[in-house]
């Protein structure tokens, strides 16, 4: 790894925080979509494509059948009714998966199962409902215009036709179709490997008790679940000791494998805020205060060119940055363009207070109420108390200059999860 010119600005000064939509745009302009890569079906399942794709044949390919019955000539059966019925000789059988070999002639029909190919010299299917054989003859009861039960070729899809758009989401109706269209392995932009450390000499792993002071470490699986519901791989790379060194040789070890990197913990001003002690000399990371609560500092910057996010500690302050700052940029790396969350305007059931001069940020549970949607906070304000998302839905933004929202206000929600059980 070449070394960088230090390119780290730092600030920690009160009156320099950064308002969250200049934050945001800051770690947007930076991302890119992923370079798109050919993958099979099933794991472009869910990624954007990348190109249009073209119908490259008509689908279907060849005209079939939509009934069990008989392929004959229209014209043979123009008068056919129950009293005078049409009697022709059956002269072969159409059987699903092969090309028919008899040809039907005047006078003549083929039997014929849904799904064949229509045999030459046919343009119409009697159903079996219809017609009665007697040995090699068959009486058939009813007329059928040119085309009646007959499946045309390029009834479904055009030869040259557009079946995905570029920047399409390939979706469970899209696979379908690209497999049956003949596109095997799709070009997509790939969801990002994303290594995930969690930096503090207090943490262990949720498989262990820990001594009095301990904690267990509970960001690394709120940020692995917040980016397997992005989309995006996490891989888990554990725990690293408040050190310098640690850190950037666990993000060197990881570099190969990794599109991006988040870390939490370690970017306040503190004297062992291992991120800054790390990075503060290389790479292009920027370490500054974003004008919101919680979640104030925040690092974000480029190692060896993957984005770098460093994340502050506390677990609210995980959960809401990552979906202000990381999960849009997971979202631009595999190439979408909606990458907001739905938003909706809620009364509060309760007041709702934070620091002035910031963005509030208050998990609350929205329900539909008589009179529109209803937000009632889930618990204090405090940004160690996870468990205020775990029963949230959404959070109500109490913008910079509000100190209280008062119950039975406005505000707007976004909302990050719906539905659920
Ligand atoms: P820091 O920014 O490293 O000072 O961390 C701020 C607070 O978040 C401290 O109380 C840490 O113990 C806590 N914290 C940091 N990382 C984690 C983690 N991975 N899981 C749970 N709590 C954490
Ligand atoms: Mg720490």
């Amino acid at each position: 790894m070449t070394d960088h010119p230090p390119r780290v600005h730092d600030h920690d000064s009160a009156e320099g925080l950064v308002p969250v939509e200049d934050a945001r745009a800051r770690v947007l302009e930076t991302i890119q979509p992923l370079a798109p890569l050919q993958l099979p079906l099933t794991e472009a399942h869910g990624c954007v494509s990348a190109e249009d794709v073209v119908a490259t044949e008509s689908l279907p390919a060849f005209p079939s059948s939509a009934m069990d019955g008989f392929a004959v000539r229209s014209s043979d059966v123009a008068e056919a009714t129950p009293e005078r019925p049409a009697e022709l000789k059956i002269v072969g059988r159409a059987l699903i998966g092969y090309r028919p070999d008899a040809t039907v002639g005047g006078g003549e029909a083929v039997a014929i199962a849904t799904g064949a190919p229509i045999p030459a010299g046919a343009d119409t299917i009697v159903p079996i409902e219809n017609a009665e054989v007697h040995g090699e003859v068959v009486r058939l009861v009813e007329a059928a215009a040119t085309g009646r039960h007959v499946r045309p070729v390029g009834e479904d899809v055009a030869e040259g036709t557009v079946l995905v758009e570029r920047g399409k989401r390939l979706g469970a109706p899209e696979l379908g179709l690209l497999a049956n269209a003949g596109f095997p392995t799709p070009l997509v932009h790939p969801r990002p490997r994303v290594v995930v450390l969690s930096t503090g000499d207090e943490l262990i792993p949720p498989t262990e008790s820990p001594e009095y002071g301990q904690i267990r470490d509970s960001n690394a699986f709120t940020i692995f679940g917040a980016l397997r519901e992005a989309g995006a791989m996490p891989v888990l790379a554990g725990i690293v000791k408040d050190d310098a060194d640690s850190l950037k040789e666990t993000v060197l070890d990881y570099l190969i494998q990794a599109d991006a990197f988040i870390s939490s913990g370690g970017v306040s001003v503190g004297e062992r805020d291992v991120v800054k002690a790390a990075f503060f000399k290389r790479g292009d990371i920027d370490f500054y205060k974003v004008a919101m609560q919680p979640g104030m500092p925040q690092g974000f910057g480029q190692i060896e060119g993957k984005p770098y996010f460093g994340l502050p500690g506390n677990p609210v302050s995980v959960f809401v940055s990552f979906e202000l700052f990381v999960r849009p940029a997971m979202l631009t790396m595999m190439g979408r363009t909606q990458i907001d969350r739905p938003e909706v305007a809620a009364t509060l059931a309760a007041d709702v207070s934070g620091p002035k001069g910031k963005m509030q940020y208050a998990r609350v549970v929205i329900e539909r109420g008589d009179a529109g949607w209803v937000a009632t906070p889930t618990g204090g304000r405090g940004s160690n108390l996870i468990s205020t998302v775990a029963r949230a839905n959404g959070l109500a933004m109490v913008p910079p200059g509000t100190e209280t929202a008062p119950a039975g206000s406005q505000v707007q929600v976004m909302v990050f999860r719906t539905g659920e059980d």
